[in-house]
């Protein structure tokens, strides 16, 4: 069913429902494009159109072979669309539930695809904000890199500025997803370049763990692990490329690299990482054992449920990437403080027996999700994209280049 966005595009067929909308494949002008139709309870309010029109010349400056680029923006009767370039492969989660954990190289490779994209973006002032591997988009056509692995590109460029407005969020919310949440973030402060790098090394630290370092269990204690927990160390990963992680996962914000350094740096480490196996890790636990449960002789078959993936609200349905965008109460400083679990979740290398290691996991995990479903403070629509995260951000140390501030487009 084919239906018109504005007067150049067609949108023929669905690609794929997310967290802001649904995103089509369509036709204009010059050739197939992707169309993301932004929900009607977005496109309705008129705050957020304003915004998003504002914001356009940003969103459509922005041009990197690893960006996903942004080409037209239309505001047409009831639709919101962004009309962005068609990648035709799949994204970074899909590829990482298929394989768990990539081997070094690739995800070495995708990591400095990204930070090169984001090199740009910092360039010219805009923040991302929403750095996860949903947003990074494999093109399956293009040439393959080191590793095998595809060009990624990042995608969702200033959706979270977007949707992070006043009225939406009020002044102690924040927007984001909890894992890859920096925690100058969750302390409140205000989001520069440098979050998208933690996000980033949260991303490189899952690609070659199979897991967050500090995902796992109830978004409160996610966010609390962000700003009170070490990063623990992944047996057998090469030394050089640990020590640009931990760097990247600094506390302070100030202490982490600019994209572009930890591209080459990335770059650099290409050639020592060719040929390694992916790393042979088991995911700690973040529940206490149970009690109660005799050990079962098959152990349960390893779940795929992504660890901090879950609803925001009560019987809230995960979208098809099961984006956890959210909008959440900051903790307190005590909340912060108490209770905290340490740095107790060392992955243990493959084999390492596991304390209560047969108890069910399923069940425990199941538990979990009811807790975080039950317990978070939603403020916003579950689930909202990212959009412009230019205006009012200072990115940390980038070249300030107040492009994104200057004055608005007319529609
Ligand atoms: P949201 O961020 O609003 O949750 P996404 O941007 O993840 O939504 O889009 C949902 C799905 O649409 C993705 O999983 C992907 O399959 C598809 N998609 C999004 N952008 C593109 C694109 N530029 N090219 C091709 N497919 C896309
Ligand atoms: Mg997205």
């Amino acid at each position: 069913m084919a239906r018109k966005i504005g007067s150049r595009y067609t949108a023929n067929q669905i690609l794929g429902r997310g967290s802001a909308g649904t995103v089509w494949l369509g036709e204009g002008p010059e050739g197939p494009v992707a169309i993301k139709l932004l929900r009607e309870d977005l496109a309705s309010d008129e705050e957020l159109v304003g915004r998003f029109v504002q914001e356009r010349a940003a969103l459509l400056k922005l041009d990197h072979p690893n960006v996903v680029s942004v080409r037209d923006l239309v505001v047409d009767g009831n639709d919101l669309a962004l009309v962005m370039d068609l990648v035709r492969g799949t994204d970074l989660r899909t590829r990482l539930d298929r394989e768990r954990r990539l081997a070094p190289e690739a995800a070495v490779a995708i990591a400095a695809d990204i930070a090169d994209g984001l090199a740009a973006a910092h360039a010219s002032g805009v923040v991302h904000r929403d750095v996860k591997p949903e947003n990074v988009l494999l093109d399956m056509q293009g040439p393959l890199g080191p590793g095998g692995a595809h060009p990624a590109l990042l995608t969702d460029f200033g959706v979270a500025k977007l949707i992070d407005t006043p009225r939406r969020t009020r002044a102690t919310k924040i927007i984001g997803t909890p894992d890859y949440l920096a925690p100058e973030i969750v302390e409140g402060l205000p989001p520069t370049a440098a979050v998208d790098i933690y996000a980033l090394a949260t991303v490189l630290y899952e690609l070659l763990a199979g897991f967050t370092p500090f995902g796992g269990g109830h978004p409160g204690a996610v966010l609390r692990r962000h700003v009170t927990e070490t990063v623990v160390p992944l047996p057998g990963i090469p030394e050089e490329l640990w020590q640009l992680l931990v760097q990247c996962l600094a506390k302070a914000p100030a202490s982490r690299l600019r994209a572009s350094e930890l591209a080459s740096r990335l770059r650099e480490q290409l050639p020592s990482l060719a040929g390694l196996p992916p790393l042979d890790v088991d995911e700690p636990d973040t529940e206490p054992a149970e009690p109660h449960e005799e050990p079962t002789a098959e152990p349960a078959p390893r779940e795929r449920v992504r660890r901090g993936a879950v609803p925001l609200v009560r019987g809230a349905k995960p979208d098809s990437n099961r984006d956890t965008h959210t909008s959440m109460r900051v903790p307190a400083p005590d909340e912060l403080a108490g209770g905290a679990r340490g740095t107790a979740r060392a992955p243990r290398a493959a084999g390492t027996p596991r304390p209560g290691s047969a108890r069910n996991r399923a069940s425990a995990r199941r538990r979990r999700i009811t807790l975080g479903a039950a317990a978070v403070v939603l403020v916003a629509a579950a689930g909202v994209g990212t959009w412009m995260a230019g205006a009012g951000d200072d990115p940390a140390g980038s070249p300030k280049n107040d492009t994104e501030n200057s004055a608005p487009e007319a529609p």
